[in-house]
C-alpha cells in the first residue's frame, strides 16, 4: 500500500501569529536590507523532540513563507556533551519532518572567528581576562536585589588581557584558571549583563574539532555572533532566553555588525504526560527506562516516527497550537487528535483480532476458503482501494465481542444472538464450548449464506458488526500497545528535587502476542500504517517486523480512552 500525499488544511493557510506579524512588517519595510533568514540551532547532545518540532516548523515555515532561507546550525560549543551521532539523527529528523535547510552550519566552525572577535573586544577594552575562582565570580555577581562588585582583575590593561587571552588559547593554563568576561556593568539590573563569561578553558576533545581548541565559547557569546555571521534576520528562541536578549544585542553591536539580527522569544511547547528536555530524555535512555531514543513511547521525532506518527500530523499539530508569548501546557489529546485526523484520511483499514476466540461455523463446508471483497477505506475518506479477505469455517473473533450473559447495552455476540461479520455474513451463536476450568474456548455458530457481503435479502437487521480473521489463513502477530510514557500530566511538577522517573507509567507498553491478522499485510513493507478496524491505528515496526514475525506498534487508539478513565475518577 502506498500512502497518498495529503497536505493538511492547516498547512495550506498558515495561521498568523505575533512572530509572523513581526516578520511581515520587517519584510515590508525591508528593515534588514537582506532576505529574511532564520535558523534552527540545536545542540547535538541528544535527539530532537516534539518541542523542537515546534521551533523547526516556525523557523523553516517563516523562511518558506517569506521567500527567505533557514539554516540548520549545530550549536556545538560544549565538548563534553556533543556527538556526531546526534548530528546525524538531527539531520534525518529535520528532513523527515519535510524541511530543507539553506545551509548546514556548525558553531564549532566559527571558533577562529569568535576568537578574533575576542581579541577585538579585549583591544577595545570591552572584555577582560578574569582570574578569580568560579566561586568568587559567582558571589561577585550579586543578587537580583543587590548590586555585584567589580573583580579585582577588571581593570587589567588591554595588553595584559591580550597576552593572557593568547596564552589561554595556547593551552598554558589549566581549566578554570582564567575566563574571558565582557566588561559591561556589575550593577546592571539584568544579572546576565554583569560582566558575563564569554570564553572558558576546557582541556577536552571536541567531536568535530578534536584537540584543535582548549578554549570554548559560552552560549551567549557563540549564539548571537553566529546568527550575525550568517546574516540571520530573525533569531527565534524560547522564552527562557528573554534575559539573554540584552547581551545578544550588546555583543553583535560590539562586534561591529550594523544591522544585527533581532532576537524574539516565544513560548516553548510543554506537552502533558511528556518531558521535553534532551537531558532528561537522555537519562531515560541511559537508565534503560525505554529501549532507546527511538522507543515509540519517547516524545522524540525518532520515537514518534517509529510509532507511526506522520510528519504531516506533527506539522498540523504545530500549526494548531500556534505560537504565543505566554507559556501554557498543551494537552496530549490535542496532539493525538491531529494524529488521528491525519491517519484517518490516509491509511488503509484491515482486520486484526487482538485477543482471539475461536468460532466454528458448523454449516460452512469443511476445507473451503472463499475470498470476500473488502474496501480499504470507508466512504467518508476520499481514497479508493480494495482487497480480498479469506473466509473459512474456522474464524477468530475478539474475545471481548462475546458475552455469555450480556448486559442490556451489549450488542455483540451472545448465545442465540445474530451479528454481522464485517465484509462477511451474519452468524448466530448456537453453542458455547468450555474447557475443564470453565474457560470459554470455542463458539459454535451457524452462518446464513444469503447474507454474503453483510446484508440480508429479507431485510433482517442485526445490531452488531464485529471484526474477524480466518483461522485457516490468518497470521500470528505481535502488537505493541503503547500508552503515555508518564502517569501524571506534569512529570516535572516537583522540580529538580523530585525524581521524574518515579512518575513513569508502568504500563506504557503492553506487548500482546498471538494476535491474528488478515494475511494480505504480509507483503507490505515494514513501516506500513493501518487502521485495525475497531482497534486503533498501527504501523508495522520498521526495525523488528518481518514477514515471518509480524510486529505492529500502536500509534494511537481510535478514541481518547483516557477521557473515560478520568471521568470515572
Ligand atoms: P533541551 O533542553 O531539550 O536540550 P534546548 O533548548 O536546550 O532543549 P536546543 O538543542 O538548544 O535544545 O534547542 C534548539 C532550538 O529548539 C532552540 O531554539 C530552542 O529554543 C528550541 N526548543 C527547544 N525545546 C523547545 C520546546 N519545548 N518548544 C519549542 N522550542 C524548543
Ligand atoms: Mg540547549
Amino acid at each position: 500500500m502506498n500512502e497518498p500525499v495529503i497536505t493538511p488544511p492547516s498547512e495550506q493557510a498558515p495561521r498568523k501569529d505575533f512572530v509572523r506579524e513581526l516578520v511581515a512588517a520587517d519584510a515590508a519595510s525591508a528593515r534588514f536590507g537582506r532576505t529574511i533568514a532564520t535558523r534552527f540551532p540545536p545542540e547535538p547532545n541528544g535527539f530532537l523532540h516534539i518541542g523542537h518540532a515546534k521551533s523547526i516548523c516556525l523557523n523553516f515555515g517563516i523562511a518558506n513563507e517569506y521567500g527567505g532561507r533557514c539554516n540548520l546550525r549545530f550549536d556545538d560549543t560544549n565538548p563534553f556533551t556533543e556527538d556526531i551521532k546526534y548530528v546525524n539523527a538531527i539531520k534525518e529528523d529535520v528532513r523527515w519532518l519535510g524541511f530543507a535547510w539553506a545551509e548546514e552550519r556548525y558553531a564549532s566552525d566559527y571558533f577562529e572567528k569568535l576568537y578574533e572577535f575576542a581579541e577585538l573586544l579585549v583591544t577595545k577594552g570591552s572584555a577582560y581576562v578574569d582570574s578569580e575562582s568560579e566561586e568568587a565570580i559567582r558571589t561577585g555577581r550579586g543578587t537580583v536585589t543587590s548590586a555585584g562588585k567589580d573583580s579585582p582583575f577588571r581593570n587589567r590593561s588591554a595588553e595584559e588581557n591580550l597576552d593572557l587571552l593568547r596564552r589561554m588559547r595556547a593551552g598554558e593554563f589549566a581549566d578554570g584558571v582564567h575566563v574571558l568576561r565582557a566588561k559591561i556593568d556589575m550593577t546592571h539590573p539584568n544579572m546576565i549583563m554583569r560582566d558575563p563569561l564569554l570564553i572558558r578553558i576546557r582541556k577536552a576533545s571536541h567531536y568535530r574539532r578534536g584537540d584543535a581548541w582548549c578554549i570554548y565559547p559560552l552560549y551567549d557569546y557563540a549564539h548571537g555572533l553566529s546568527d550575525a555571521m550568517e546574516g540571520i534576520t530573525h533569531s527565534l528562541c524560547t522564552l527562557e532566553f528573554k534575559d539573554n536578549n540584552d547581551i545578544y544585542r550588546w555583543l553583535v553591536r560590539e562586534a561591529g555588525f550594523d544591522i544585527p539580527p533581532e532576537q524574539t522569544e516565544f513560548a516553548r511547547l510543554e506537552l502533558d504526560y511528556t518531558i521535553v528536555s534532551k537531558r532528561k530524555l537522555l537519562r531515560l535512555v541511559n537508565e534503560g527506562h525505554v529501549g532507546g531514543w527511538d522507543d515509540p513511547r519517547m516524545p522524540t521525532i525518532a520515537g514518534l516516527r517509529r510509532r507511526g506518527v506522520t510528519p504531516e500530523a506533527i506539522r498540523a499539530f504545530a500549526s494548531t497550537i500556534g505560537v504565543a508569548r505566554k507559556e501554557a501546557r498543551t494537552e496530549l489529546a490535542t496532539f493525538e487528535h491531529e494524529v488521528r485526523n491525519d491517519l484517518n484520511m490516509r491509511v488503509p483499514r484491515v482486520l486484526c483480532v487482538v485477543k482471539p476466540l475461536k468460532v466454528v461455523l458448523t454449516n460452512y463446508p469443511e476445507g473451503e476458503v472463499e475470498e470476500l471483497d473488502a474496501s480499504f477505506y470507508p466512504h467518508d475518506v476520499p481514497l479508493t482501494g480494495s482487497r480480498k479477505v479469506p473466509f473459512s469455517r474456522e474464524l477468530w473473533i475478539e474475545r471481548d465481542d462475546f458475552m455469555e450473559a450480556p448486559p442490556k447495552k451489549f450488542f455483540r455476540l451472545a448465545p442465540g444472538r445474530e451479528v454481522r461479520l464485517r465484509y462477511g455474513y451474519f452468524i448466530t451463536c448456537q453453542e458455547v464450548i468450555k474447557d475443564a476450568a470453565g474457560e470459554i474456548v470455542e463458539l459454535r455458530c451457524t452462518y446464513d449464506p444469503a447474507t454474503r457481503g453483510g446484508d440480508s435479502p429479507d431485510g433482517r437487521k442485526v445490531q452488531g458488526t464485529i471484526h474477524w480473521v480466518s483461522a485457516a489463513r490468518g497470521l500470528d502477530c505481535e502488537l505493541r500497545m503503547y500508552d503515555r510514557l508518564f502517569a501524571v500530566p506534569d512529570p516535572e511538577a516537583g522540580g529538580d528535587d523530585v525524581d521524574f522517573t518515579k512518575a513513569l507509567n508502568p504500563t506504557s507498553l503492553i506487548t500482546v502476542s498471538g494476535a491474528k491478522i488478515e494475511p494480505g499485510v504480509v507483503t507490505d513493507a515494514a513501516g506500513t500504517r493501518y487502521q485495525f478496524e475497531r482497534t486503533g491505528y498501527f504501523m508495522s515496526d520498521p526495525v523488528d517486523s518481518r514477514p515471518d514475525r509480524l510486529v505492529f506498534n500502536r500509534t494511537v487508539t481510535l478514541r481518547d480512552s483516557w477521557v473515560k478513565v478520568i471521568a470515572k475518577g
